[in-house]
């Protein structure tokens, strides 16, 4: 990896940020693309200075051309509440997104790996999910634009592997938290430690009895890193903690965290919110020797910490 030109597409984002620093401290070239939709200059003001590090704002709707060795493919909403501000533009994102990348690394022979999503299995029928498992989606949902856009960039990675032979990588992200998602984001775990900190009620969907397993960021960017470097083998490939909590839990143990006076409340669960997800991750394990380390109370402690700073 030293010495090679990366390009991380959604670099200003909450995982693709953590990316960036670790790349750089390996010694990286990193091209750095962002729209700033959901993204911050913030998140990577600390990179801007150092001489291997570029920002290139630009919309990857739009074709771009660079040289570069590696492409890590990120750039799309991930909150339900931003993919679904903009459907259209959350399908065009991940769709002409991935074309584009794909076109860019055939040019350049570049390898390419591609953010895919846990939401590709859908509602899952199937528990726990491995890779496997063609999933459960509703395909003209509110969540489809998202969830679709995503099983389409997966299709477009495998058709340029077979027709084109670009050097693809393609790993399934369950839900993962930490330190620099933003305080609008809108996923669960940010919005509980945002509404725990200033003693607000905390807002569960439904009754709360569904599921998610909730992976730390050091843990995730490890299994990128893994999976880039990883020789023949393309995957998909699960990444994930296999650990999994009721929604419910979560609030519970955010609300011991913080030491709260936050009362939670119901609020109605939306459509299509699937009702239990946890990874099997046994083909991470196997091809790629990974397994994440962090645990939820660990995790969320660091997380806390981080919303505390911002929030001052
Ligand atoms: P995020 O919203 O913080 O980051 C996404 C980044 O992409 C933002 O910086 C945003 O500005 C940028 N972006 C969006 N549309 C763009 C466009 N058209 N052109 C250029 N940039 C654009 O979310 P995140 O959690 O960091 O997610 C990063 C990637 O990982 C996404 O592809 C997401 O689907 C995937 N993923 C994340 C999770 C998770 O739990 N965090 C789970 C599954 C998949
Ligand atoms: N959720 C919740 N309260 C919130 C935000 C989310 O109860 O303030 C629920 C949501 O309905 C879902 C789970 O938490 O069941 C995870 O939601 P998130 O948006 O974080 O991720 P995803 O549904 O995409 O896994």
């Amino acid at each position: 990896m030293k010495g090679s030109r990366v390009l991380v597409t959604g670099g200003a984002g909450f995982l693709g940020s953590h990316l960036c620093d670790r790349l750089v401290l390996e010694g990286a070239e990193v091209l750095c693309l962002d729209n700033f939709f959901t993204g911050s200059k913030r998140n990577i003001l600390h990179l801007m200075g150092n001489s291997s590090f570029e920002l290139i704002r630009h919309d990857l709707v739009e074709p771009i051309f660079l040289e570069v060795d590696q492409i890590y493919n990120l750039a799309s909403p991930a909150s339900p509440v931003h993919y679904q501000y903009n459907p259209v533009k959350t399908v065009k994102t991940n769709v002409m997104g991935a074309i584009n990348m794909l076109g860019l690394a055939k040019r350049v022979k570049a390898r390419i790996l591609q953010a895919s999503t846990s939401e590709i299995y859908g509602n899952p029928q199937e528990h726990p999910q491995k890779e496997t498992y063609w999933g459960h989606v509703n395909p003209i949902g509110l969540r489809s634009c998202y969830d679709e856009g995503k099983r389409v960039a997966e299709t477009l990675m495998m058709d340029y592997y077979r027709q084109n032979q670009v050097d693809v990588k393609i790993v399934r992200i369950f839900n993962t938290y930490g330190p620099r998602m933003a305080v609008s984001d809108g996923r669960v775990v940010s919005n509980f430690i945002v509404q725990a900190l200033g003693n607000e009620p905390i807002t569960v969907y439904g009754d709360g009895s569904q599921t998610r397993s909730f992976c730390y960021v050091s843990d995730m960017i490890e299994g990128w890193i893994a999976m880039m470097n990883c020789e023949d083998f393309i995957g998909p490939v699960n990444l994930g903690n296999p650990n999994e909590f009721s929604i419910k839990r979560l609030a519970e143990l955010v609300i011991e965290i913080t030491q709260s006076k936050s009362e939670i409340v119901y609020k109605s669960l939306p459509e299509d919110d699937p009702i239990q997800r946890r990874p099997d991750i046994s083909l991470a394990k196997e091809k790629l020797s990974w397994e994440p380390h962090v645990n939820l109370a660990e995790g969320l402690e660091k997380t806390v910490d981080y919303f505390r700073r911002v929030l001052e």
